[in-house]
């Protein structure tokens, strides 16, 4: 029993570089929502992808599909794979919203957010099944 839940465990690997990055991204645009995505392989984040978030709202976050698109090419150009939808919480916990379930496009990507309500940045990473969340371990190197 042990075994197969260390097994199950989702642990991401996510280089520094990378956190500080978000963590800037998500500064800049307060007290808006932030939004981008992360790609890499496996488990292991490689790039950050930073999108304009058109709504310019500090509960809400919306970016066209075109841009989405140029994205997700560039990351495909690069061999990689979009791991995770990313977006802040300006104001409140790093908690999936019932609208951020609602519009999680595909759980097959993983839902990351960080949340800027304390003094320190919060960060979480989940899985998303059946409009449900589940936290996975966050490896910051
Ligand atoms: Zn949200």
């Amino acid at each position: 029993m042990v075994i197969s839940k260390i097994v199950m465990e989702k642990i991401i690997s996510l280089p520094n570089d990378i956190y500080e990055k978000m963590i800037a991204e998500g500064e800049n645009n307060l007290p808006d929502e932030a939004c981008g995505l992360l790609a890499g392989y496996h488990h292991q984040v490689r790039s950050f992808w930073p999108l304009q978030n058109q709504l310019k709202s500090s509960t809400r976050f919306f970016v066209p599909k075109e841009m989405v698109t140029t994205a997700v090419k560039s990351i495909q150009n690069r061999k990689e794979q979009v791991l995770a939808i990313f977006h802040t919480h300006p104001s409140t916990k790093p908690v999936p919203s019932q609208f951020d379930l609602i519009h999680h496009p595909n759980e097959e990507v993983d839902m990351v957010i960080i949340s800027y309500k304390y003094q320190i940045p919060q960060i979480k990473w989940y899985q998303i099944k059946n409009k449900t969340y589940k936290a996975c371990t966050i490896n910051i190197n």
